[in-house]
């Protein structure tokens, strides 16, 4: 074999072809990193996939050198890369960036990182030397802070005696000082002090060593049984499984009794969930039971210890069981017997940028299937599309119609806040009733969540003079205001700007914020209720995965009483104190434009009135809307999902929509307007022609320009049954051809396969 065949990491479609030194003809590099030339000077990391002896038409160069002993991709593993391609038109150039950890990509390989923790020295480890050095720091200075904030983060201020009353967190010298907002020197003088030291941890060592003694698994409920039983019944018939379970039914503890059977069969189990924010308390659940055999993968985890990862999946001592978010499914599995879906419903397995543009949902079901797994689907609210597929007899269906113990689902309040507004009882975002019922929680040591879909302060600022509205340089959109931040930004482009004082329109300081975020219902929660230990998850506050871990382990035991949050806090989280659920504007979720406007609002709905009551008395939720009379706000008081679901499909059906349709949307992104305009009407001739009554635009989107790129949209409706590998084959021929016009060189032309 003279010649390989390599992906590179680049945006281009197909693969490679070089030839092979000598030295090395002859062996199977499936597999292997490759060193090679391209162009004048550039050097990649290829990935080897086929060595055959066809020469090719062009000359081809040699490759520098191979870096790896052993193959870090499983034949089994290409296949499912080369299915993402194809299926969602991606070049597999995409895929294997997406798939492989940076650490594995670039040239030189992975070192292992270090990170720094601060401890508490051992003879502070008693309340009375704690008294003693903050007594001796002087309240108020920069140390005494950061010294009060390590303790509360650590847990250590909950010492009595030498005794800490709750499980002391391991602390990064980088959170302290975040969350401190103190400065290093400060920290370091209080390791000089002997009060804190500092170690190192080698990052992808971190979460080995502390794993608990193995407990047992919970005994089944009765009810839960029988949906086990189901389940593994529906598995001797179909390869997937819908376990449709209301929330806080013990969805969890049957996924553990399944993995365990797996396990004695010497099976590998992936565990699938869409959010990270989620895999602090599953892990938690898990490792208590299956100890090291369990590994988790996620983005926020670094690229060292995800390098270990997949090094270790490819070993002969493999983790057992991977729990992970999306990019778990890119993994090694050398003996793939089940895969579980938990939360199928939820949008976040889509990716959505960059390329490939694929669905963890649709792709670990093609992982299973290739690896000849079963696969479970786990949710209290099916998607539209599993539950059809339920229906068609697709999937098995599994259904658990009570929770655990017997206890009720939560108690759904309708607030009509046009009528309070209209009657002058409600001017905050507020109501009386949820107040009141916030109040009564707190003071009996009961919790509260408060869900709010926008994160920042303000959704925007106006001017109340002139109505001017700032907007991103960048980007069509208006900007977000961050309190915290005093600083208005774009949730698009991430760009920062400072807040005018005057208004540059009609230079009169009237600047007014308009619409509320999580951070102003921070504030509000703050001034009504000034004892209250408040905190707040959302994109702002979660950016370091031990954010996630603080927030979500101090809610867990108490210390916090209420919880504001964005749709992290409708997801699947297990709390036992939760008495009030607070859901502040639905209306915002329902008047999205967006033909799955109403599916996710009805989900969010349900799956944050789920963390209400899941333990004791029965759950309260206040629901507050201006369109008390929508049917759709009935249906989530009455948890009725099959009068939505028959209704949404007669929709669907006839919009033609999916389950029905496959939609298709094209993307054309220019920074000059005129020549994407042109390009789009172009491709979209091209595409009627061949795809007649199922082309739709081009279509200027809502937001039509992002940094500073051009957009413009065409969508394909195409009718079940359709042939998608000729669609897939038209859609790269119009672009081919679209691409031959030299007028188009910076044109970039991509597709979103089922977008949500
Ligand atoms: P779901 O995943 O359906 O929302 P969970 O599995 O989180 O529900 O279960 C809800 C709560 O009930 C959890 O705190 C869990 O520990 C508890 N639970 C569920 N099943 C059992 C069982 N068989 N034995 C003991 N506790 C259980
Ligand atoms: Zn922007
Ligand atoms: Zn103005």
């Amino acid at each position: 074999m003279n010649y390989v065949d390599v992906i590179l990491p680049l945006p281009i479609e197909g693969l490679f072809t070089y030839s092979l030194p000598e030295a090395l003809r002859g062996q199977d590099l499936f597999g292997r990193r490759l060193l090679v030339p391209l162009g004048k000077s550039k050097t990649y990391t290829a990935l080897a996939v086929r060595c055959h002896d066809e020469k090719p038409e062009f000359d081809c160069r040699d490759i520098y050198s191979v870096l790896d002993p052993e193959p870090m991709l499983l034949p089994l593993q290409y296949k499912l890369w080369q299915w993402i391609a194809d299926y969602y038109l991606s070049p597999i150039g995409e895929v294997y960036k997406a798939a492989l950890p940076s650490g594995l990509k670039d040239e030189e390989g992975y070192k292992p990182k270090m990170e720094s923790y601060i401890g508490l020295c051992e003879e502070y480890r008693n309340s009375e030397a704690i008294h003693r050095a903050l007594d001796q720091l002087k309240s108020g200075t920069r140390a005494w802070e950061a010294f009060t904030c390590f303790l509360s983060l650590s847990h250590w201020d909950s010492l009595e005696g030498d005794k800490p009353q709750e499980e002391i967190v391991q602390i990064t010298r980088e959170e302290l000082s975040n969350e401190s907002r103190v400065r290093q020197p400060i920290i370091k003088s209080l390791c000089d002090r002997g009060i804190l030291y500092i170690y190192k941890v080698e990052v992808g060592r971190l979460g080995q060593g502390e794993t608990p003694h193995p407990e047992r698994l919970q005994q089944l409920s009765a009810a839960q049984a029988d949906a086990y039983n189901n389940i593994l019944a529906g598995f001797l018939r179909r390869p997937v499984v819908l376990l449709h379970g209301v929330t806080s039914s013990g969805k969890t503890e049957i996924y553990m009794h399944l993995i365990q059977q797996s396990l004695e069969r010497g099976e590998q189990v992936l565990y699938l969930l869409p959010e990270i924010a989620l895999t602090v308390q599953i892990t938690n659940r898990l490792r208590r039971v299956f100890g090291s055999r369990l590994g988790v993968y996620h983005s926020k985890y670094n690229d060292a210890e995800r390098v270990e990862i997949w090094k270790k999946q490819l070993s002969t001592a493999p983790y057992d069981i991977i729990l992970g978010a999306r990019s778990a499914v890119f993994l090694p599995y050398q003996r793939l017997g089940l895969v579980i879906i938990d939360e199928e419903h939820e949008t976040s397995f889509k990716q959505q940028d960059p390329a490939p543009r694929y669905h963890a949902r649709s792709t670990a079901l093609v992982l299973a299937r290739m690896a000849g797994a079963k696969a479970l689907l786990g949710t209290a609210t099916p998607s539209m599309e599993t539950y059809r597929n339920a229906e068609t007899a697709k999937y098995h269906l599994v259904e658990l119609t009570t929770r655990f113990q017997g206890i009720q689902l939560p108690h759904i309040e309708i607030v009509d806040v046009k009528d309070l507004r209209r009657r002058k009882m409600m001017t905050g975002f507020l109501s009386p009733q949820l107040i009141a019922a916030m109040r009564e929680a707190i003071e009996s040591g009961q919790q509260v969540i408060l869900f709010q879909n926008r994160r920042g302060f303000s959704q925007m600022i106006e001017c109340n003079t002139c109505g001017w509205v700032p907007h991103c340089q960048n980007c069509d959109v208006a900007l977000t205001f961050h309190r915290a931040l005093n600083m208005l930004t774009c949730h698009y482009c991430g760009y920062t700007y400072t807040l005018p004082t005057t208004c540059p329109a009609c230079e009169e300081t009237n600047l007014h914020g308009r619409g509320y975020g999580t951070e102003k219902v921070e504030d509000e929660i703050i001034r009504l209720f000034p004892t209250a230990r408040v905190a707040r998850m959302d994109l702002d506050s979660t950016r370091t995965h031990n954010a996630y871990d603080r927030i979500i382990g101090d809610f867990a035991s108490g210390k916090t009483n209420v919880l504001i949050g964005t749709q992290m806090v409708t997801k699947g989280l297990d709390f036992d104190r939760v008495a009030v659920v607070g859901i502040l504007d639905a209306d915002s979720m329902l008047n999205r434009p967006d033909f799955r406007a109403h599916e996710h609002a009805i989900t969010m709905m349900m799956q944050v009135s789920g963390r209400a009551g899941r333990k004791g008395q029965r759950g309260r939720v206040f629901l507050q809307t201006r369109n008390a009379d929508l049917p759709i706000i009935k249906m989530v008081q009455q948890g009725d999902f099959p009068t939505f679901y028959r209704q949404q499909l007669q929709e669907r059906a006839e919009f033609r929509y999916p389950p029905f349709y496959h939609i298709v949307e094209v993307n054309l992104r220019h920074n000059r307007d005129n020549i994407v305009e042109n390009a789009a009407q172009e491709l979209a001739g091209q595409l009627r022609a061949w795809f007649p009554g199922r082309v739709l635009g081009p279509d200027k989107p809502t937001i039509a320009r992002v940094k500073n790129q051009n957009i413009r949209k065409i969508v394909l409706k195409l009718e079940n049954g359709i042939d998608m590998v000729k669609v897939r084959y038209f859609l790269r021929e119009a672009q081919k051809r679209l691409m031959t016009n030299p007028g188009y060189g910076a044109l970039q032309v991509f597709y979103d396969m089922d977008p949500l």
